[in-house]
This record gives C-alpha cells, sequence and structure tokens, in this order.
C-alpha cells in the first residue's frame, strides 16, 4: 500500500466524469464512502485500482480518479487477483453488484477466499438485477413478484455473509450505502487488512425494488463486544435474517498468496533450472 505525501480529501479520488445512476440510487453513497475510505487511508490514487465487471454498480471505476478496469461480466475478482499477483505494491478493490458477484461470478467469490489474495471485494447488494430492468437475483427474497417472476420468486435466497464465513474469508463485514460513514471506515479496514476483505454493501435500487424503508428498519450494528475472531458467533449474526447486521462479523490474519508468491520468488533466484531438467535427460 503507498500512500501520498500530501493530504488528500475525498474530492481527489472523484473523476470528471458524473454518475449516471438514476436519481436515489444507493450506489452514491457506496461511491461516496469509497472516497471517503481511501482518503482516509491517504491511499495516492495513482497506486490504487478499481476493478468491476457488467452491472449498474460497475460503472464504478469510471467515476473514480485512480487507475480502473470496467471488465468483464463476473469477472471482477480474477482481473484484481491477477493485478495483486503482478502488480503486489498497488492496492486494489474490486466492485460489482448481487448479478455479477453471487450469479455468473460466484465460482470466482469461491476461489478468491481460498487463495486469500490481499484485494478488498465492495459487492453492492439491491437484490435484484437493475441494469437490465428488474429481473430476480440470487438474493431476492423468496416469493419476490418481479416481471420476470409473475407468480412469485421460487427459489431460496442466497446469503452473502454466511457464504463468506464458511469459505473461510479472512475480512468479513457489511455496511450500508445510506450509512456511508461507516461504510467508508468499513472500506478502510477493509482495505487496511493483509488478505482479501469482503464488504457486503447493502444499496437499494430504488427503481426496481426500492428496500430503503425495509433496510432503515432492519440494519443493526454489530455489538461491540462481539467477538471478530470467532467465526461460529459471526455465522449466528449472518443467519439471523430478521436484522441486517453492520459492521465486522469476522477478522482472521493468514498466510496471503500473494505474499507466498513472493516469499517463494526470492527462493527461486538460487533455482538451477539446468540441474532440474537433468533429472529427465
Ligand atoms: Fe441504481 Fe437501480 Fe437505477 Fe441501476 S436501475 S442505477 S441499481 S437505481
Ligand atoms: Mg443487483
Amino acid at each position: 500500500m503507498v500512500q501520498a505525501p500530501v493530504t488528500l480529501t475525498p474530492k481527489d479520488y472523484k473523476s470528471e466524469v458524473k454518475p449516471t445512476w438514476c436519481p436515489g440510487c444507493g450506489d452514491f453513497g457506496v461511491l461516496n464512502a469509497t472516497y471517503r475510505g481511501l482518503a482516509g487511508l491517504k491511499l495516492s490514487p495513482e497506486q490504487t485500482v478499481v476493478v468491476s465487471g457488467i452491472g449498474c454498480s460497475s460503472r464504478f471505476p469510471h467515476f473514480m480518479k485512480t487507475f480502473g478496469i470496467h471488465s468483464v461480466h463476473g469477472r471482477a475478482l480474477p482481473v484484481a487477483q491477477g493485478m495483486k499477483m503482478a502488480r503486489p505494491d498497488l492496492t486494489i478493490v474490486a466492485v460489482g453488484g448481487d448479478g455479477d458477484f453471487f450469479s455468473i461470478g460466484i465460482g470466482h467469490l469461491i476461489h478468491a477466499a481460498l487463495r486469500n489474495i490481499d484485494i478488498t471485494a465492495v459487492v453492492m447488494d439491491n437484490e435484484i438485477y437493475g441494469l437490465t430492468k428488474g429481473q430476480t437475483s440470487p438474493t431476492s427474497p423468496h416469493g419476490h413478484v418481479t416481471k420476470s417472476t409473475p407468480y412469485g420468486l421460487q427459489a431460496s435466497t442466497f446469503n452473502p455473509i454466511a457464504t463468506a464465513l464458511t469459505l473461510n474469508v479472512s475480512f468479513v463485514a457489511r455496511g450500508y450505502s445510506a450509512k456511508p460513514k461507516e461504510l467508508a471506515a468499513l472500506i478502510e479496514q477493509g482495505t487496511l487488512h493483509k488478505g482479501f476483505a469482503f464488504i457486503h454493501a447493502l444499496s437499494p435500487c430504488p427503481t426496481f425494488f426500492n428496500t430503503f424503508d425495509a433496510w432503515d428498519a432492519s440494519v443493526t450494528p454489530i455489538a461491540a463486544d462481539h467477538d471478530s475472531s470467532d467465526r461460529m458467533k459471526a455465522l449466528a449474526l449472518a443467519m439471523d435474517t430478521e436484522k441486517q447486521y453492520m459492521g465486522v462479523f469476522y477478522k482472521e490474519e493468514r498466510t496471503t498468496m500473494d505474499q507466498a508468491a513472493h516469499e517463494l520468488s526470492l527462493k527461486g533466484k538460487d533455482f538451477d533450472i539446468d540441474k532440474y531438467m537433468s533429472r529427465y535427460a
């Protein structure tokens, strides 16, 4: 992580491109929280990369004055991980929505958890497909009626926090776009964490599924005395779906793949390829 020598403010991360989201979209709150979080860490914008997939929230990199890649559907995590392996000096933030991360991209979430590469993922969850005009997503509630599910959704609902915890993700947190100060603090903590940080950012879509009132009522800060090293206690909070607990559920320091690769590359300097290949002569 490279810190800039001068004082940075949130507006130093804001690009000249104006967000094209609908008025009132929750993603505005997540964007502001990201500006704040990166400014709080005094991260140099030139040393920071924001990577996204496809979806409304994946327009995010255009609105950041950092480097950015608006990549391929569901592939924000592989692009972000590859970049960190090649350039461990950069700070990498992967962003996207519930469709991108939990539907087409779900396989990549599993492997990002196993590798524990030092990147931060901020997933803006509005429980709907916004870009394609309001079909159900993996996090839509059972029974939800849309144009594509006129008799109500007949599938169960994906639980992002419980999944991240059972995959052994090393930093698991939830924030809410309507509470950008708290969300900024989580983005700061997730970025400082050495390893894969997963931040579930509730981010309503007022155009196709307005969950602001429901989340205003159900978002509950995690108690100050919660033991974030206890995965089973974190799981109990995640399974209480009546509430949307907000804060750090779980964190654990363990070896990251980028660090392990760096150490192996140092050892590799003494590797004698001719001696190794002579076995096969
Ligand atoms: Fe935001 Fe929904 Fe509009 Fe997409 S459709 S920009 S998610 S409010
Ligand atoms: Mg969505």
